[in-house]
């Protein structure tokens, strides 16, 4: 369910927008107090939209949008203002509020202005990034795990694929056998570092023009591998 935070000191008002949040299926959590309303936050991270009253008895609503933006980004933040004073605006605008509602304003106004800001969240929910790596003949496709060489595909184990991505992410960058094996087989992996190097021939076999001579995968002596694509 879609958690909504109501930060309002004045109870009347608090409940008035609590009441009608519930009608419309939100989940909602209260605060009264600038501290409280933080407090609730970290207690409940999945709390999407947060509506900040201004005037607090601890804090102004706008300090309490500054701290919340200090960590996230995401969160829809409307301001309740008491009055239209177009300084409450600019206020609000410079300490990262997405939207005001001005007292005194009916629930389906609010109502309408918190769905705005959940379709945007739901808008930017990261989309799986497509991230593709493509270096000398080479073109990794990390969301179909998929390696080619000139256009071919290159048929890889998942261990195989694991390195090529490490040496993508890192081109250039002298990798030691160490930091191979416990960034593709796990920090917890007890086994021969020769894992490493029978990875890495059987790849070169996959990968090079001629795997006696390797000139993507160079071999850095007594450390490690360097890909160089
Ligand atoms: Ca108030």
């Amino acid at each position: 369910m879609k958690k909504v935070l109501i930060l309002e000191d004045e109870l009347n008002i608090r409940s008035f927008v609590v009441i009608n949040l519930k009608r419309a299926g939100y989940d909602v959590v209260e605060a009264g107090t600038g501290q409280e309303a933080l407090d609730q936050l970290q207690e409940h991270p999945e709390i999407g939209v947060a509506i900040l009253d201004i005037m607090l008895p601890d804090m102004d609503g706008f300090e309490v949008c500054r701290r919340i933006r200090a960590t996230n980004k995401q969160m829809g933040v409307i301001m309740l203002t008491a009055r239209t004073q177009e300084m409450d605006k600019i206020t609000g605008l410079m300490t990262g509020a997405d939207d005001y509602v001005t007292k005194p304003f009916s629930p389906a106004e609010l109502t309408a202005r918190i769905d705005a800001l959940f379709r945007r969240l739901g808008a930017e929910t990261p989309a799986p990034i497509m991230e593709v790596f493509a270096q000398g003949p080479f073109v990794l496709n990390t969301r179909n795990h998929t390696l080619e060489k000139n256009g071919s595909r290159i048929k890889l184990t998942q261990v195989e694929y694991a390195i090529v991505k490490l040496f993508m992410q890192h081109p250039g960058k002298p990798l030691a056998r160490e930091d191979i094996l416990a960034a593709v087989w796990g920090s917890e992996y007890e086994g021969d570092l020769k894992i490493v190097d029978v990875n890495i021939r059987r790849l070169r076999v996959k990968l090079e023009d001629d795997a006696n001579k390797p000139v993507y995968i160079a071999t850095v002596w007594g450390f490690g591998y360097k890909w160089g694509a």
